[in-house]
């Protein structure tokens, strides 16, 4: 599904003193089936753009266009049901939404309230369970029984349940161990590859956006700084310095730039 922002801009609580200009100017095309990295530092926008993308908040300046349909300020909330099932959002720590017996009963939650019989949900929730690498011997067990991966697993299922064409991550990979986070990233690669899914990751995770995305966003104070693709991001660590920004450190990426001579700085991967 094709996503296309013009001109957007986001303001929190507009004529109070908590005035806030979270998002100005906004404007870039994301391809249908494309993977997407979405970088910036803590407050530069990320969330306020993620929460447009399935109809969370809408635009107070400019408009999005997703799959043809376009939402502005006056879009109505009624009209955005459709949105709201298409593009599904893995906001941060999803595991803390589960709540069901099972791990069954919880893929199944979401199809079940949308008006599929409990048979066809259960079928759908199996399905999604498959898709994430969850074993079967785990559907009947309590999700708290599961392991932190596990567990975040059975909450992306539960949102894949609603077949969405987008997936929106909010650092999915957070909390986990290095194996953990590669597991997961080769699942979203998957997904994307296989399952044609339209992927948007926030990430922190240089390593991550040289190795899965195929288009990068920056965001710094509510603008978008560049668009482009990873490979042209990372041939500027000059840019990237003055910009407080991490170069990843993947062998291939470290050892390229090693060779034209430029020597790693004491950067953290994360925040500035
Ligand atoms: P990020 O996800 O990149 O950390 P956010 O989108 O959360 O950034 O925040 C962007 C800006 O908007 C920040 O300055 C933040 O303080 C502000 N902001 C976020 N949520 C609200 C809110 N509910 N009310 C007022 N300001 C907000």
């Amino acid at each position: 599904m094709a996503i296309h922002l013009e001109k957007l801009g986001y303001t929190y609580q507009i004529g109070t003193p908590l005035e806030k200009k979270a998002l100005a100017d906004i404007s870039f095309t994301l391809a249908d089936q494309s993977f997407t990295a979405l970088v910036g530092h803590t407050g530069s926008g990320k969330s306020t753009l993620l929460q447009h993308l399935n109809g969370l908040l809408r635009p107070t300046a400019g408009s999005l266009t997703i799959n043809g349909k376009k939402i502005t300020a006056e879009t109505k909330n009624k009209e955005l049901g459709e949105l709201r099932r298409e593009v599904g959002i893995v906001f941060q720590f999803p595991e803390a939404q589960l709540f069901e017996e099972t791990v069954l009963k919880d893929i199944a939650f979401a199809p079940k309230n949308f008006g599929k019989t409990e048979e066809e949900a259960n079928e759908i929730a199996r399905q999604k369970a498959k898709l994430v690498h969850l074993d079967e011997s785990l559907l009947e067990r309590s999700p708290f029984e599961l392991s932190g991966g596990q567990m975040r697993r059975v909450a992306i299922a539960g949102i894949l349940a609603m077949s969405p064409k987008v997936l929106v991550l909010d650092e999915p990979t957070a909390g986990l161990d290095p194996s953990g986070r590669v597991e997961m990233m080769e699942m979203f690669k998957r997904l994307h590859q296989e399952e044609g899914l339209t992927i948007i990751l926030v990430t922190h995770q240089m390593n991550d956006v040289a190795n899965y995305a195929e288009h990068v966003l920056v965001l710094e104070e509510g603008h978008l700084i560049a668009d482009t693709t990873p490979k042209e991001l990372f041939k500027d660590p000059k840019w990237l310095l003055e910009h407080h920004l991490s170069l990843p450190q993947t062998t291939a990426f470290a050892t390229k730039l090693q060779k034209k001579g430029f020597v790693f700085p004491e950067l953290p991967l994360t925040e500035k």
